[in-house]
């Protein structure tokens, strides 16, 4: 294979959990020379100035000064941890992927959890929608589910995307994050698709106790296929077997001072003494025929499929049983990419997940460089990478396939087609002229449907859950300017008058002005 052909061997520090060796080593610099004295300087007598020869201390300050690499923009701060997913039930009749073929069969996986707008070291109990991207390590190359705990999101059109995270982080002149820019962008009538979005973010939900304590959605739908080439669009639903369990807005904010990364420590506590959680995979499944018939467009990230129209399917399990050894190398590192999929998973025509399929890679090839597959933690090692025109670039380590000709061939054996895993040409026909086109410019009621029926899920839940939505809105709402807040009553009052009652009563004694 490949790696044989390498006339250099590869470096065994280009290997996970490289270690010291046993004994008593010597230190030795970052080229194996061994040196005495690794805090000693080299200087004109005892305390001379210092001689650029000090090649030590010159690759010490130097390397110390290269140690962090662009943070993530946004999902900075993460968590994250190995397990495995296990197939419990057979659902060959929807997808052919080989991580699904046995039931019983286990397919290695890691996954990161994440706070969205805050920098890296921020805190990870504040109110935001969770990251939950888990990557398959499959027999058919690497599979990334780059999931949410949340089901829908704030926007259905990518173009939005960068402007709407602007208003989440902070205000280019104060350096401050801003109310102001926050429920200006939100109330904005062409932006208030978001409202479904907001309701799970102002719910107690949007403070999630732990991330063993949160569910994962797909969100978009995805294209299935079995081998027969049939296929559904699929929605994927990640349940917590730890119980759903959150924090109130006080607790949020009182564990935020106390102890910002309460959530990290949280996760790697419970993996390292043994309780691994885990979660329960289904699938929502739609055919074309039945996304026709829909009062929205199965592509609109901002809808949820009914469950009593498209019930859940079990999937299998996924579970967390090991905590990374090295949080750099393979959680910071660790590059996910909705773009990275597997035969018979496709993307669905939906906008923003298209939008993300360029930009998830992108910000890797960014962050990481042109040859993130080559860090270990993004090798698919259970696969193997076939391509000879994926070569050079910085950080290139893994041999670079050495002496394989860097085109296809007429002499290679590579093989172009494969029967048994024919490209999905017949699903969706699309036609129609290149337009810049506008998905509806200002929020329509059907956008608000959905968000009046988690205002009653949570209603039904008697816990209290419609007074603290009602609650957690007036606290972040109360710091925006008056014409905003009055813009932000109308909106909320179009999910239900009692919400918009509720939260104006209390929003008007904070506020300031
Ligand atoms: P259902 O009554 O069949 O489903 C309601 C769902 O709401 C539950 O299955 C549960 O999903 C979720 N839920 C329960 N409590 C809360 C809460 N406190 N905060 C957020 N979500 C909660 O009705 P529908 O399927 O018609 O959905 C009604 C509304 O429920 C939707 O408008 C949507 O806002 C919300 N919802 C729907 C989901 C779906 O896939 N249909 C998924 C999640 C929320 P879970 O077990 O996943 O928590």
């Amino acid at each position: 294979d490949n790696q044989q052909q390498h006339s250099i061997p590869p470096c065994p520090f280009a290997q996970a959990g490289a270690k010291l060796p046993e004994g008593h080593p010597p230190v030795t610099n970052g080229f194996g020379a061994p040196i005495n004295e690794p805090y000693a300087t080299q200087r004109v007598g005892e305390h001379g100035p210092l001689l650029m020869q000090d090649s030590n201390l010159i690759e010490n300050l130097a390397h110390f000064n290269r140690e962090r690499i662009p943070e993530r923009n946004p999902h900075a701060h993460g968590s994250g941890a190995h397990g495995y997913f296990e197939v419990t039930d057979d659902i060959t009749d929807i997808c052919a992927s080989e991580l699904f073929d046995t039931i019983g069969k286990r397919t290695p996986t890691l996954t990161r959890f994440s706070t969205v707008a805050g920098e890296k070291g921020s805190a990870d109990t504040v109110r935001d929608p969770r990251g939950f991207s888990t990557k398959f390590y499959t027999k058919e190359g690497n599979l990334d589910w780059v999931y949410n705990d949340t089901p829908v999101f704030f926007i259905r059109d990518p173009s939005k995307f960068p402007a709407f995270i602007h208003t989440q982080k902070r205000n280019p002149r104060t350096n401050l994050k801003d109310p102001n820019a926050v429920w200006d962008y939100w109330t904005i009538p062409e932006n208030q698709v978001a409202i479904h979005q907001l309701i799970q973010l102002f719910s107690d939900r949007g403070t999630p106790a732990s991330y063993r304590n949160m569910n994962g959605y797909s969100g978009h739908a995805y294209k299935w296929s079995n081998k027969k080439g049939e296929w559904h669009y699929v929605q994927v639903h990640l349940k917590t077997d730890q119980g759903i369990k959150n924090m109130t807005n006080e607790e949020a904010q009182e564990m935020t001072a106390k102890n910002p990364d309460f959530i990290q420590q949280d996760l790697y506590e419970h993996i390292e003494k043994g309780d691994f959680p885990s979660w329960t995979v289904y699938i929502q499944t739609m055919t074309e025929e039945e996304s026709k018939k829909l009062p929205f467009s199965v592509f609109d990230l901002t809808k949820v499929w009914p469950q009593k129209q498209f019930p859940l399917r079990r999937v299998g399990k996924l579970v967390l049983n090991k905590n990374p050894d090295n949080y750099f190398a393979e959680i910071e590192q660790a590059a996910f990419a909705p773009s990275n999929t597997v035969p018979y998973q496709e993307a669905s025509a939906d906008p923003v997940l298209q939008g993300r399929l360029f930009a998830y890679a992108d910000a890797q090839r960014y962050r990481l460089g042109a040859n993130y597959n080559q860090i270990p933690v993004n090798c698919p090692y259970q696969s193997q990478v076939n391509n000879p025109l994926i070569r050079d670039g910085a950080m290139n380590v893994n041999g670079n396939m050495g002496s394989e000709p860097n085109y296809y061939t007429s002499y290679t054996n590579y093989n172009f087609i494969q029967k048994d895993r024919p490209i999905q040409q017949h699903q969706e026909v699309w036609t129609g002229p290149a337009i810049p086109y506008h998905w509806t410019t200002a929020a329509g009621d059907i956008d608000f449907v959905q968000a009046t029926a988690l205002y009653h899920v949570l209603g039904k839940q008697g816990n209290h859950q419609q007074e603290h939505l009602a609650h957690n809105v007036a606290v972040s709402l109360a710091g925006a300017r008056k014409e905003l807040r009055e813009r932000a009553y109308v909106m909320f009052g179009r999910v239900h008058p009692d919400l918009a009652k509720a939260i104006k009563e209390e929003a008007e004694t904070l506020a300031k002005d």
